[in-house]
């Protein structure tokens, strides 16, 4: 039994097929899926949900797929509490962590993505799936296919950090390494996609593989006890995670599972490619793309696919952005660390410093509820603290040396 309607630009509103398509053949607008929602209406309710096992696929009917899934039955329901201490830091009353850095099985929100894109890639029959990465979707594409049986070949920037081309590695794909930035391995990935009848899950099957961020979104408000927060900071590479969230809490309305949610959305950047928060700062509807030089390399999109949807969406919803330099994203990984016992990577920490900004700022109110979202593991970017979290003490084996270096208790 499928829900899904079909393709539709989201430009035009041309209609089209449910296959491997992406852009629309008359105004080069992006296809996003399209559902059947008063058939979805009938099926799913809220108690239907939470009767199902913690997964992303617990929201099946709203995810783009004709029949049962194949993969990613661990994927999702990942931790969102109070986070107390990080709020007290913040001097703010009401502070929730999303905290994807333990996401199953490659410890980043991709694998909800991913999850969703090689199960609607096997309903289209394809044997080969393929991605260009920042390198938590190259984790995520590596593993999830070595699980789903599909043959893979990955496409990642040379200089990406040894955990996370290890982490590839390890699940023997295909992975090349691509002398250039992510901008320049996005475009040949679209040049080669044009060559080889391959999957390439943020390429010619995105309107599927996007649809997987929702359940980011459906978790929040769900674990809110059905709630949507006011506030909401969102880390932002291409952008559709943020819209995506946004689409899931607007959805969640349509089935009359939440009130009308009047959250405000927040993008999250690093200073040194921020191109989204400048296109909001600006109050520009063109997004300029910009050379990449950050430590969030997850976030290194110097022209990102939905920069203008989640300009879009963050005016909507009367939210703003915020950059924050390498040396804040460094703290605010440490930070998180230091009060939640949380060690995200990079782009958890850009999530975290651009929240303090914002509340610094006043955008964001101390007395409303506000979601940081954690979205990777601080493990896989150990080159950016291993310099900034000091070394152990070094001692010989015996009580002397101990209290040598031991003054106090
Ligand atoms: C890819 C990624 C993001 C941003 O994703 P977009 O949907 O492209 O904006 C955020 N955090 C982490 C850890 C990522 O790997
Ligand atoms: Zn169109």
């Amino acid at each position: 039994m499928t829900f899904i309607r079909g393709l539709r630009c989201r430009e035009c509103a041309r209609e089209y097929p449910a296959k491997a398509l992406y852009v629309c053949e008359y105004c080069f607008g992006s296809l996003e899926v399209d559902y059947d929602y008063a058939a979805i209406s009938r099926k799913l309710s809220r108690q239907l949900i939470e009767s199902r096992p913690p997964n992303i696929w617990r929201y099946k009917e709203l995810l783009p797929i004709d029949g049962e899934p194949s993969v990613g039955f661990h994927t999702g329901m990942t931790p969102f509490f109070k986070a107390h201490n990080l709020g007290r830091a913040l001097g703010v009353k009401e502070l929730y962590i999303k905290d994807d850095s333990v996401c199953h099985p490659t410890l980043s929100f991709k694998d909800r993505v991913v999850s969703v894109a090689l199960s609607r890639a096997k309903e289209l029959g394809f044997e080969t799936v393929a991605c260009a990465s920042t390198g938590n979707l190259a984790n995520s594409v590596s593993a999830l296919s070595a699980k789903a049986g599909f043959k893979r070949t990955i496409f990642i920037p040379a200089d990406l950090e040894a955990a996370k081309i290890i982490g590839s590695l390890v699940y023997a794909p295909r992975l090349m390494a691509v002398e250039g930035n992510y901008d320049e391995v996005n475009r040949l990935c679209a040049e080669i996609g044009t060559h080889y009848k391959w999957a390439f899950v943020n390429i010619n099957i995105r309107p599927y593989y996007a649809e997987g961020s929702k359940t980011y979104g459906f978790e929040v408000a769900e674990q809110m006890g059905w709630k949507a927060p006011q506030h909401i900071v969102v880390p932002a590479a291409s952008g559709s995670l943020l819209v995506k969230i946004w689409k899931g809490f607007k959805e969640f309305y349509k089935l009359g599972f939440l009130e009308e949610p009047t959250c405000r959305l927040y993008a999250a950047q690093a200073f040194g490619c921020h191109p989204i928060v400048t296109a909001i700062e600006e109050g520009s509807d063109i997004i300029k793309p910009v050379k990449p030089k950050t430590i969030a390399k997850s976030l290194a999109i110097g022209n990102p696919a939905d920069g203008y949807y989640a300009a879009d969406a963050i005016r909507e919803t009367g939210g703003w952005g915020a950059a924050v330099t390498d040396e804040e994203i460094v703290d605010g990984i440490k930070l998180l660390a230091q009060t939640e016992g949380i060690f995200t990577e990079t782009a958890g920490g850009v999530t975290v410093a651009a929240a303090k900004k914002l509340i610094e700022q006043k955008k964001i109110p101390r007395d409303e509820s506000i979601v940081v979202c954690v979205t990777g593991q601080g493990l896989k970017t150990q080159e950016a603290v291993q310099d900034h979290v000091g070394k152990p003490i070094r001692i010989k084996p015996n009580l002397s040396s101990f209290q040598e270096h031991v003054k106090d208790n």
